[in-house]
């Protein structure tokens, strides 16, 4: 069931220019290679999240920082025909846009560098500065390539004005308080990050299930852990559940895990239950994962709708 007219989405967060490069092996030090091949892309993971849930027809404010650079006005650009509110995206005088040195071999293994660039500059000033159009959002989104300050002050910002919030805490940082973040709604990490967060085993389903319950004991309202290949576990005080994964044959599976949560964003803001927006998610990103490239492997809802339609069982797609 969905609402006639979608809640709105804000993501407070990051954007960069990704920079891939395709290669048979990682060079060794001091060893130089050629590379098959190398492209441009839009990404971060702010802008990433925020791509996905617009491409799916949500409507989306984006709140960010760009350098005075030949990227920030290009990403703009990307911001506008995405459909996406960039009214509080601007330029940071003197300062380089985000870059993401992003390397893909022939198996579709990602390894990521980042430069977080302008991302740096966005300050807890800057979201009391958006408030007005944060006020009319009903779901905002973090991750963790801004300023911990910044989001730490966003969350506060939500809790006090009754907004959900769900935060993505990717790239994970043991700096990060859990303290602070106690009162989010939907926390959203993968294996990794659940592991340096908590310090816990993650490798199996069982185990990531013990470690997010540590973490609901923190306060946290639901903990969704993103578990590749094999899908996502859905983890609240009432219980475990699994979300099945899709199989598709991976290309690049760069930007699975912001496809998944801007793709869960938009479903909930449509009005779709938990479950079954993570349902949808975990579609949305495996169809994803078959295209190279991030944003640009997102899928529109058009296209979304042809891939479920292609599935053995899409019971709400
Ligand atoms: P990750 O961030 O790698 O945990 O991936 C996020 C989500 O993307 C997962 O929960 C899956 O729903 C989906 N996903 C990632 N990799 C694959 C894959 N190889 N095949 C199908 N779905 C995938």
């Amino acid at each position: 069931m969905t609402n006639d007219r979608p809640q709105r989405i804000a993501v407070i967060g990051s954007n960069m220019v990704d920079l891939v490069t395709t290669i048979d092996r990682l060079p060794r030090e001091g060893e130089t290679l050629e590379a098959p091949g190398f492209s441009l892309g839009k990404g971060g993971k702010g802008a990433n999240q925020a791509a996905a849930a617009a491409k799916l027809g949500a409507p989306v404010l984006m709140v960010s920082r760009v350098g005075d650079d030949l990227f920030g006005a290009d990403t703009i650009r990307n911001f506008a025909e995405l459909g996406i509110d960039h009214r509080h995206v601007r330029a940071v005088p003197g300062t380089t846009s985000g870059v993401a040195p992003i390397f893909v071999d022939a198996q579709g293994r990602n390894s990521i560098l980042i430069v977080k660039g302008a991302n740096d500059h966005l300050r807890p000033a800057d979201v009391d500065e958006a408030a007005p159009d944060l006020l009319a959002c009903d779901l905002i989104l973090l991750q963790l390539e801004i300023p911990l300050d910044t989001v730490y002050h966003a969350i506060d910002w939500a809790h006090a004005n009754g907004k959900r919030v769900l935060l993505n805490p990717a790239p994970a940082t043991t700096s990060l308080s859990l303290e602070r973040i106690r009162h989010v709604d939907f926390f959203m990490p993968n294996q990794t990050e659940l592991h340096i967060l908590t310090g816990l085993p993650t490798e199996t389903p069982a185990d990531a299930e013990t470690a997010a319950r540590a973490l609901l004991e923190r306060g946290m309202g639901t903990v969704v852990v993103t578990l590749g290949a094999d899908g996502a576990l859905l983890v609240t005080p009432g219980g475990c559940e699994r979300i099945a994964p899709v199989a598709v044959r991976a290309r690049d599976t760069t930007g699975a895990g912001d496809a998944f949560i801007g793709a869960f964003a938009a479903h909930l803001a449509e009005g779709l239950a938990v479950k079954p927006a993570l349902e949808a998610a975990g579609r949305y990103a495996a169809h994803s994962v078959t295209r190279a490239g991030t944003q640009k492997a997102f899928a529109t809802r058009e296209e979304f709708t042809e891939f479920c339609m292609a599935l053995p069982q899409t019971p709400d797609a």
